[in-house]
């Protein structure tokens, strides 16, 4: 059993042809990526069924969405901790203004936020910008 079924099987998904090739994009992928970049890997596929298995992945803890602030919902895979309704990351996403590619980085801890009483907190997110090191590299 390759490496990909066995992750879908241990968030309960049925291994399938397309699943597999979807989850393998996201595997070799350093970069979150948007429905147009799983597109372009893609040859041939179905609108609705990519959909689906992004929901899907989604819903069972193998990629997680990445709000940018560029308007275009982006996903990256996750870590192996999360399952269903439960994501739990430790880690920051990073955008680059350059070539506008968002990255999942892991980090010791992300800095704890005191807010005032009344509030609960159901999720975080740190988004940090700037130049990632492709792009600062190439200059
Ligand atoms: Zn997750
Ligand atoms: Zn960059
Ligand atoms: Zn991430």
């Amino acid at each position: 059993m390759s490496a990909i079924d066995q992750t879908l099987k241990i968030h309960g998904l049925r291994s399938t042809f397309f699943r597999n090739q979807v989850l393998e994009i996201f595997h070799k992928s350093d970069y979150a990526l948007s429905l147009s970049d799983i597109e372009d890997y893609l040859k041939e596929f179905d609108r609705i069924t990519l959909y689906r298995t992004l929901k899907s992945f989604e819903e069972k803890g193998l990629i997680h969405k990445i709000s940018d602030n560029t308007g275009i919902t982006k996903y990256a895979a996750c870590e192996s901790a999360c399952s269903e309704d439960h994501h739990h990351h430790q880690h920051v996403h990073f955008h680059c203004e350059m070539c506008l590619k968002s990255y999942c980085i892991d980090v010791a801890a992300v800095p704890n936020v005191v807010i005032p009483e009344g509030y609960k907190i159901f999720s975080k997110e740190m988004l940090l910008k700037g130049i990632c090191k492709d792009c600062s590299h190439k200059k």
